[in-house]
């Protein structure tokens, strides 16, 4: 008996060892956890919002009681996307707004409206999304159809990339725009004497600065219709690029009370009062936000020629676009940022604003560094320019559907030569070894499936063109999904919390109805999310 005991309280140890409590656990997956490996494995276990252990589900289960047991069937797992650059707060706002997304003619957007206004008979007509390259006739439309509709009530709608839209004369008249009026950085059209409506860049915020402010409430069900949707599509974080620091706190208050689950990301815009509240209050990181960082624009849009290129338009001669500041404004708040230690975050399309930029990071930033300071969309890059972006540690963000909407029409605008450096993500990636991707949505589609099928086939949704556009320059499933995952979390500086499933991240997952890492090609923008999490918990069903 002597002998026997110390084996049995041995035996005892043993056994209590194995029991851990766990709130959850994942079987009969395949995992993959994104980490450093990129390993994949079978199960993992969930505690307290966090992962606990990731390994095989028979020596998970011995060791931990989880209270809940999820047998996914073989399901693929993946981290919660990350959407590296979007508008997410604009995209809700824009719910409760006309959509004008993937309309054909000014007639059918005129036809949208009017249905719209006649259920919604009070306040500003807002719509959003149009693209005249969509339309048989590829000219921009006049407001004269507007102002015969709505003579007393203020219409404005926006191109798909936000960088043009048309004001009727009521909208017009309450921001006091003149025929003639000129505006730096923007283009107030005026025909024959008469304003035409149409605004460009610029000129547009001369009208959105006379919509009312929406109401608290609105701005709850923006944030809050804008996460239904996206946890469907398996975001489980968002970038969202160049707020005004008032959506800090309304953003807080709804994460908060627990209503607003999506992690977001808040680039603030660049606006005096913005600097002046996050120097003073610093960073702000909770985990479901994180605030240092600032949203700048450098140039406008190709598609509206707004994008600024060293040489001009290759359909609109002596036209090169144009910077939406003085290079100066850029060369006085960088250092700011930079002696904050915060991120800067650059829109730059066209060759010229991206070289501007380039050289000004490289200013404050010296060489290898680790602010990580973005070029958002870091479009067309002159191929002198692309070894700054490796040089001074400068993170290109990109987002691939922007390819394939554009490829149709990028190469008129641009030119053979200059086309062959545009959406150049692999030579881009290769820059740093690391890229965030995204979508920029409202003006692409929310689905981070789309971002991935883009940028491993280089083809839209019709499955054009059958070879790829410019298919050097596609990525490949592993650093397609990095791109979704743990590269966004790095863009972030949150790589350490998020972006993989590994032991103590955040347990925010994603279950799909097929493998993205393994389906046809074809096959990858029909595949679903079947179920998404965040911190554990259940936040989207498909059933
Ligand atoms: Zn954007």
């Amino acid at each position: 008996m002597k002998k026997l005991l110390p084996a049995l309280l041995l035996l005892a140890a043993a056994c209590k060892q194995k029991e851990y409590n766990a709130d959850m656990l994942v079987k009969n997956a395949v995992v993959y956890t994104v980490d450093s490996n990129f390993t994949t494995a079978n199960a993992f276990v969930v505690s307290g919002g966090k992962i606990l252990a990731v390994g095989s589900a028979d020596s998970l289960e011995q060791k931990y009681n989880a209270r809940e047991v999820l047998d996914v069937q073989g399901a693929a797992v993946y981290p919660g996307f990350i959407d590296g650059h979007a508008h997410f707060y604009e995209y809700g706002m824009g719910l409760q707004q006309v959509n004008l997304v993937s309309t054909h003619s000014w007639p059918e957007i005129i036809d949208s409206v009017k249905t719209f206004a006649d259920k919604n008979t009070d306040g500003w007509l807002i719509g959003n999304g149009w693209d005249q390259n969509d339309w048989t006739t590829k000219q921009f439309p006049d407001k004269a159809k507007l102002d015969s509709l709505f003579p007393m009530r203020p219409v404005l709608l926006s191109r798909v990339d936000g960088h043009a839209a048309i004001a009727n004369q009521a909208a017009l008249n309450i921001a006091g725009v003149k025929p003639g009026q000129t505006i730096v950085g923007g283009t107030i059209e005026t025909r024959n004497g008469k304003l035409t409506g149409i605004l460009v860049d610029n000129a547009v915020g001369i009208v959105t600065r006379k919509i009312p402010q929406p109401t608290p409430a609105m701005v709850d069900t923006a944030l809050l219709s804008a996460q239904k949707n996206c946890f469907a599509v398996g975001l489980t974080t968002v970038d969202d690029c160049g707020l005004p620091y008032t959506m800090v706190n309304a953003i807080n208050e709804l994460q908060h009370k627990g209503d607003l689950k999506m992690r977001m990301y808040v680039m603030l815009a660049d606006r005096p009062e913005n600097y002046e509240y996050l120097f003073k209050k610093g960073a702000i990181k909770t985990p479901g936000l994180n605030v240092r960082s600032f949203k700048v624009y450098a140039d406008g849009a190709l598609g509206s020629r707004g994008a600024c290129l060293l040489k001009p338009y290759a359909d609109s001669a002596k036209w090169n676009g144009f910077l939406l500041s003085d290079p100066k404004h850029f060369e006085e708040i960088a250092p700011k940022i930079a002696a904050h230690g915060f991120q800067m975050c650059t829109h730059a399309i066209g060759d010229s604003a991206v070289r501007t930029m380039l050289k000004i990071y490289a200013a404050n930033l010296k060489g290898k560094n680790d602010l990580r300071w973005r070029i958002e969309h870091s479009q067309i890059v002159s191929p002198e320019d692309i070894a700054l972006f490796g040089k001074y540690s400068i993170i290109p963000s990109v987002q691939p559907t922007h390819a394939t909407s554009d490829m149709y029409w990028a190469g008129k605008r641009l030119g053979k030569e200059r086309l062959k450096t545009a959406y150049a993500y692999k030579q881009l990636l290769d820059q740093n070894g690391w890229i965030p991707l995204g979508t920029d949505f409202p003006v692409e589609n929310i689905n981070p499936l789309y971002t991935f099928y883009a940028a491993v086939e280089r083809k839209d949704l019709k499955g054009f063109p059958e070879a790829g556009f410019q298919k050097e320059n596609a990525l490949s499933r592993i650093e397609a999904l990095k791109g979704m995952t743990i590269w966004a979390a790095k863009a972030n500086f949150e790589e350490k919390e998020k972006g993989s499933i590994e032991p103590g991240k955040y347990a925010d997952f994603v279950i799909l109805d097929k493998d993205i890492m393994k389906a046809k090609g074809s096959e990858l923008p029909t595949i679903k999310v079947t179920k998404t999490y965040i911190n554990g918990v259940k936040v989207y069903d498909k059933k």
